[in-house]
């Protein structure tokens, strides 16, 4: 058996999509389904049905991820799994998870339709509330499944009304009892949306991803004195303000510097006393610095300190740089990137490396099993919003890519 010429169904994928989007459909074309509701109920309830018609053997997890199984020749090999989820932003869209779900059903119906038979089996999975708009946090599924945290505090999580996790996938019927995670996974392959301009700006339909990007947060104090503002000579001041502007636009400079990865945002400004009329002793500003390689991110802070404190220096100004949180990059497994690549290839579909700005299911799944995702363009790089959307031929292309690397890993018969 070989997959050569095998192609996933590119018109049932879109319909399924669409006929996904009407539950919770928005009126501006978006969708509204928040994590465990009753919508979610029927998203879910949806997707089971459709994997049942498939011939799938289903579970549900006591955290409520979903697991649809098309069986494996050999009893003993882990699963190749793939899945994203079913629940989205209040003013959400079409495809942001909900693509690598159905991508993932779609891929059994065709393995179904080709007769092709694998040695692992392979697993679809749709992970409890992904975006944390509901209950806070987000991917709740996903870090429960890797043991992030323990299932008791996964199911003791609160939304605004007070109810928790437990209850909410009880009242939908989606409490399984399947023990959460704990075995071995061959290997998880994700399926998304890009979420930014990138690959539909360079006119490339897949995005081989190589991991997600590390964020680095400061708070910067800039200290100097107030003084009259009539009466100060301008050489005699030590104007918070001005040195806090010439350290904002060092930074954007830092950023070029280290291109074509890193972005640094100064978002936030607060002036003390903030009077028309008195030089600014004191400001205060954010510094929101991502890259996707710690020691880049670790390089680029040592370069906003230096340039920060050179500033002042020269000012006569103190400047104090605290850190406010940081969340270390994230990098796939090489062997999944390169196994996506070579189903692009075997495919006859450009492709390019590309770094997740965005967190996703698949980055905890990288801390347990070899992961790897794949991109596709969406327009004007909009996510997180009612506008979302994508041409049938772009998800097609990133759903075949899925089947090709998934076969791969799960070895044909
Ligand atoms: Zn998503």
């Amino acid at each position: 058996m070989s997959l050569d010429g095998v192609r996933i169904n590119q018109d049932r994928l879109w319909r399924d999509l669409m006929d996904m989007a009407k539950i919770g459909a928005t009126p501006k074309g978006g969708v509204a389904r928040l994590a465990l509701t009753e919508l979610d109920r029927r998203a879910r309830d949806l997707f089971v049905s459709w994997c049942r018609e498939a011939g799938c053997e289903l579970r549900v997890d006591r955290i409520g991820n979903i697991f649809a199984r098309r069986a494996g020749l050999d009893v003993d090999r882990p699963p190749v799994m793939t899945g994203s989820h079913l629940d989205t932003q209040p003013l959400g869209g079409k495809f942001d998870g909900i693509y690598g779900v159905l991508a993932g059903l779609e891929i059994i119906r065709t393995l179904n339709e080709a007769r092709i038979d694998t040695l692992a089996p392979i697993d679809v999975v749709v992970w409890t509330d992904e975006e944390g708009a509901r209950f806070g946090g987000g991917t709740i599924g996903s870090s429960t499944f890797v043991g992030r945290y323990d299932v008791e505090t996964g199911l003791g999580r609160r939304d605004n009304d007070g109810i928790t996790v437990g209850e909410a996938l009880a009242a939908i019927g989606y409490a399984g009892d399947a023990p959460v995670g704990g075995y071995p996974v061959e290997a998880f392959f994700e399926v998304h949306i890009e979420q930014g301009p990138i690959l539909e700006r360079e006119g490339v339909p897949i995005g081989v991803v190589l991991g997600a990007q590390g964020a680095r947060y400061f708070r910067v104090v800039v200290d100097g004195e107030e003084g009259h503002a009539g009466t100060l000579p301008m050489e005699l001041r030590h104007d918070a303000l001005l040195g806090a502007a010439r350290m904002i636009d060092a930074l954007n400079g830092v950023a070029f510097r280290h291109a074509p990865h890193p972005v640094i945002t100064v978002g936030q400004i607060q002036v003390r006393p903030n009077s028309r009329n008195t030089i600014p002793g004191q400001a205060v500003f954010s510094i929101d610095s991502r890259h996707p390689d710690n020691r880049t991110l670790a390089a680029i802070e040592r370069d906003m300190r230096a340039a920060c404190e050179e500033i002042a220096r020269k000012a006569g100004l103190a400047v104090a740089i605290e850190p406010v949180s940081q969340r270390d990059s994230i990098a796939f497994d090489r062997g999944c990137a390169a196994a996506v690549a070579r189903a692009a290839d075997a495919l006859d579909l450009p492709w390019q490396e590309i770094y997740s700005g965005a967190g996703h299911d698949a980055c905890n799944l990288s801390l347990v099993a070899p992961t790897g995702m794949i991109f596709v363009p969406c327009e004007d790089g909009v996510s997180h919003n009612e506008r979302e959307n994508a041409r049938p031929e772009d998800i097609a292309a990133g759903c075949d890519v899925l089947l090709h690397a998934m076969v791969e890993r799960a070895s044909i018969a």
